[in-house]
């Protein structure tokens, strides 16, 4: 079978990791999950000082880009974690304030190059899904299968709502809302790689699709590019 590399981008809060997972669980390709990387640059910020509400410390940041070291693990249970220079975060990065740095570090150029020069070694030998925003079109834009995952902004934040209740978190729904519509924004409209479709990406709105639904739709295009 021939190997390859899938690329799913989208909105925020559609559930393109766990899409991009199964596939390549079932697969036995590599996951990357993108979004990690930034939210590692976030926290990395945060925790020297460097971010506060309204500003980054730009010349602090770009100076130690280099010294950034993001690794995936897989834990015992067989779950790819995020590693920042030596050190477990999967939990930290998931934290409201490391995403919305996320989203703000990631709209400067300079961290975008560092994250999309690493990003492009690890699929130098395919077999690899990779979830983000720019992936089809800036990381790997000769990817033999795009995805480009959409859903409502409504039934994202309403999703996003039910996770953090299920880990005990509670949250207004309207904030919550409010915060998927700010970060579509700041993700459509940035000027370094902003997220859009690819010519050559496939469409999916899963807002009305069940779990099931969209894992068989994925699993034909899968085959049907790599069953040749
Ligand atoms: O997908 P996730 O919410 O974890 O991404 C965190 C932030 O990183 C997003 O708000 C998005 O702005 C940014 N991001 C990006 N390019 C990627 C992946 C994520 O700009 N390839």
């Amino acid at each position: 079978m021939k190997k390859i590399i899938v690329a799913i981008d989208g909105f925020s809060s559609c559930g393109k990791s766990t899409m991009a997972k199964e596939l390549a669980l079932e697969a036995g390709y590599i996951y990357v999950d993108s979004g990690a990387m930034y939210r590692a640059v976030s926290l990395f910020c945060i925790q020297n000082g460097w971010m506060t509400d309204t500003e980054i410390n730009i010349p602090a940041l770009e100076k130690h880009i280099e010294s950034i070291h993001i690794e995936f693990k897989t834990n015992a249970e067989g779950k790819s974690e995020t590693w920042l220079n030596g050190k477990n975060v999967e939990d930290e990065i998931r934290s409201l304030e490391v995403a919305n740095g996320a989203s703000r570090v990631s709209t400067l150029g300079f961290v975008r190059r560092e994250l999309v020069r690493q990003q492009q070694l690890m699929g130098i030998m395919k077999g690899i899904v990779m979830d983000g925003r720019d992936i089809g079109t800036v990381v790997f834009p000769t990817a033999e299968l795009k995805i480009f995952l959409t859903a409502s902004p409504e039934i994202r934040a309403k999703r996003r709502l039910d996770e953090m209740a299920a880990k005990g978190e509670k949250a207004d729904y309207q904030k919550v809302l409010d915060n998927v519509k700010e970060r579509d924004d700041r993700d459509q409209n940035r000027s370094e790689s902003p997220l859009r479709k690819a010519d050559d990406a496939i469409v999916i709105d899963n807002s009305n699709l069940s779990r099931d639904e969209q894992r068989k739709i994925l699993r034909t295009l899968f085959s049907e590019k790599t069953l040749v």
